[in-house]
């Protein structure tokens, strides 16, 4: 079976056809970074746009990269939501469109699943069930992950998802945007002892996460210190500094969570996905504490943390396996959407 995957919820178009035979066969992704670069930040309407002019030409690129032709799919699968309505309902036009043409299965995907079944993409993967951190853009969640579509979420963010926390503060110290992979950078550089931050949530029972108090804490850190500083060398090191203690207090709250989740849940894989998830420093800490406490995690490739296609086309593949077929020639989109609503 063939299934093409459609990703467009935010500033990806991402166009992947998965083979349940073959695996993927086709994996096309367009980047609206530059575009949104310059308001440091996406913008809804210039998104939408964007993959509007991107999706079909990506398709064709996808098709003439398997060496097959529409006709040759079994079914479309496009994200349906969570995410920004405008671009949704480019990839839910085409993609429901498409299948309506060829008279195909049209599956809707949700965009956290896809992210949270991307590490099965690779040789070495987690079998259900198991505990998932989804750290995105968007999203912090430590879900429950029993089989597919049951999905429990032990855990939620009370304000900033991860991603956003390191963009915010990525942002604050002049870095561009989507600042995560720049703090990482910096932070490779800076003593993470010099400051002592905040670990949010920490001494509350519970596995909620919050991190609008660290990003304040880390905003007044950085602009006391730089008063002090007595040259342009002195305030790099500052920044260096200030990045690798944010980023210190980032990862020690997220995995002592993962550890509490694993205490709570007995599971012995964790599965960590999303953009977020190419962080170094939460994949080394992650290694360390799993070897102490004898629990295995698993990550997407580097190319499949962050929003991708071929997500989507795995997910759709699976739904599609297991009969999750939206059969109807309405166009919907749900720009908020709980994982806990799936079946
Ligand atoms: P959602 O999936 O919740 O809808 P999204 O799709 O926008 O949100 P992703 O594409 O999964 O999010 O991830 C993007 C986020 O990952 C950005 O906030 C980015 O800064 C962050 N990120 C990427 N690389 C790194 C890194 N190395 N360290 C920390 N954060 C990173
Ligand atoms: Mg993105
Ligand atoms: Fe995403």
């Amino acid at each position: 079976m063939k299934i093409l995957g459609i990703e467009s919820s935010c500033d990806e178009t991402g166009i992947a056809i998965y083979d349940t035979e073959h695996g993927l066969i086709a994996d096309q992704l367009y980047s609206q970074i530059e575009l949104h670069a310059q308001y440091g930040g996406v913008v809804p309407e210039l998104a939408s746009r964007d993959h509007v002019r991107k999706i079909v030409p990506l398709i064709q690129q996808a098709c003439q990269e398997a060496n097959l032709q529409l006709k040759d799919l079994d079914a479309v699968a496009y994200t349906a939501g969570p995410g920004l309505v405008g671009a949704l309902l480019v990839g839910a036009c085409v993609g429901k469109s498409l299948a309506w043409a060829l008279d195909l299965p049209a599956i809707e995907v949700h965009h956290m699943e896809g992210h949270l079944l991307a590490p099965l993409l690779e040789t070495d993967k987690p079998e259900f069930p198991f505990l998932c951190l989804l750290v995105s853009g968007g999203h912090t969640l430590l879900v429950d992950v029993q089989s597919l579509g049951d999905y429990k979420i032990l855990g939620d963010t009370l304000d900033d998802a991860a991603g956003e926390a390191f963009d915010k503060t990525a942002k604050l110290l002049g870095l561009p945007y989507p600042g995560g992979r720049y703090i990482a950078e910096l932070a490779a550089q800076g003593d993470a002892t010099r400051f002592k931050f905040p670990r949010p949530m920490m001494n509350r029972p519970g596995l909620d996460f919050s991190f609008s108090g660290l990003k304040t804490h880390t905003r007044v850190a950085w602009e006391k210190a730089q008063d002090d500083c007595k040259n342009e060398a002195e305030t790099q090191q500052l920044k260096a500094d200030i990045a690798a203690c944010f980023q210190l207090a980032v990862v020690d709250t997220l995995t002592k969570k993962c550890l509490r989740a694993i205490k709570q849940t007995g599971h012995q894989e964790l599965v960590i996905s999303g953009g977020v998830s190419a962080n170094i420093a939460l994949r080394e800490t992650l290694a360390v504490m799993g070897q102490k406490h004898r629990f295995k995690s698993y990550f997407p490739s580097m190319k499949y943390c962050s929003d991708n296609g071929a997500m989507i086309a795995f997910a759709g593949a699976m739904r599609f396996t297991h009969k999750v077929t939206a059969q109807n020639a309405l166009i919907k989109a749900y720009p908020r959407w709980s994982l806990e609503q799936l079946s």
